[in-house]
């Protein structure tokens, strides 16, 4: 069965973004039967950005296994596993690191950006572990000889500086690595309710998967509508309109189409329509929130999930080593 690798930073929960964008997918993938999946909760990766705030990341290790579980992960199936407990990793990342150069990372699109919008983080000059962290995920995704990388757009730069690693890699030492191919989203970025081209955590915008009926409710009150319409029989352009937009997103056919037209009729209040949508996420959230209590309660079920993964996926990291080794010419004694 061919391997996908997926994974995220444990620096916050997960929101509704993160839904659409990639955790539905994964269910899929999972419930397909087709796969092996691993999910990494990428700690160390984490700690490249937030090296001064070891406890948020501790915290959230556990925050985000329960949000993989509370939308349907299935231990049974995918192997959720931490990052920082396979040591293989960061190996990989050392013998990786001299088949990439300084200059190249530098180019790299993605990092360019995250740089660029992490200043107050690190000024004028990145860490030499940020700069570097495409080479460890390299090694998060060949560790597990991850064929199926699904990403969003903005992590094709990932994939490739990968791909270039393994390419590298497998001339210099011989045929052991194998190259990953990313499998893009086809759903596009999830806009916020301000009004952003983007939700996320660090915009202040983001409705949290774990987020109760009325905190929902309360953010969905303050979404931006179309302003140009002031009383409610006033006739509303519902493509500038970011209650209209979350609706397509939460809404059956039947529902979407209703909304649509009595907004463009002005025969839909926005506070009315605001209170329906509120509805329909929480229509969405309930069995996830359901799944949320039920691990909450028994954080011991959590920690079992997670180190039962995670040395299940050491084994994987650990088959990788003994090659890589061997190809490197590393394994002085035999078995290493
Ligand atoms: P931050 O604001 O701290 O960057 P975030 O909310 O953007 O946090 P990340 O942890 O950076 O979340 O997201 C990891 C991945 O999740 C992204 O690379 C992207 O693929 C996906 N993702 C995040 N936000 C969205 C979104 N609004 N729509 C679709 N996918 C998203
Ligand atoms: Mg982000």
């Amino acid at each position: 069965m061919k391997r996908v690798l997926t994974g995220d930073r444990p620096t916050g929960n997960l929101h509704i973004g993160h839904y659409f964008g990639s955790l539905k997918k994964r269910v899929e993938i999972q419930n397909s039967g087709e796969y092996e999946q691993y999910i990494l909760i990428a700690d160390v990766q984490a700690l490249t950005d937030n090296f001064n705030h070891p406890e948020k990341v501790r915290k959230n290790v556990r925050e985000v296994a329960i949000d993989y579980l509370s939308v349907g992960i299935d231990p049974k199936k995918t192997t959720i596993y931490i990052q920082s407990m396979i040591p293989e990793v960061a190996e990989l990342t050392v013998f990786y690191s001299n088949l990439v150069t300084i200059a190249r990372l530098e180019r790299n699109p993605t990092v360019k950006t995250e740089i660029l919008q992490k200043k107050d983080i690190f000024g004028e000059s990145v860490t030499y572990g940020f700069l570097g962290y495409p080479v460890s995920q390299a090694a998060d995704i060949t560790a597990f000889e991850g064929e199926i990388i699904p990403v969003g757009e903005d992590q094709l730069p990932l994939i490739e500086q990968c791909r270039e690693i393994v390419r590298k890699f497998n001339s210099i030492y011989g045929n052991v690595l194998t190259e990953p191919k990313a499998l893009l989203s086809e759903k596009k970025r999830i806009k916020g309710l301000d009004g952003n081209d983007k939700m996320g955590k660090s915009l202040g915008n983001a409705i949290y998967l774990r987020d109760s009926e009325e905190a929902i409710l309360k953010k969905v009150m303050s979404a931006v509508t179309d302003p140009n319409r002031i009383r409610k029989d006033d006739l509303g352009n519902p493509d500038v309109c970011m209650v209209y937009y979350y609706h397509q997103l939460f809404d059956t056919r039947e529902e979407y189409q209703n909304v649509c037209s009595e907004c463009r009729l002005g025969k839909r209040g926005c506070v009315a329509c605001k209170k329906e949508l509120a509805q329909h996420i929480n229509r969405e959230l309930a069995p996830i929130r359901e799944r949320r209590k039920y691990y909450e309660e028994h954080p011991e079920e959590v920690d079992k999930i997670l180190i039962e993964g995670t040395s299940r996926a050491r084994e994987v990291a650990r088959e990788t080593m003994v090659k890589v080794k061997k190809a490197m010419q590393l394994d002085y004694f035999g078995k290493e």
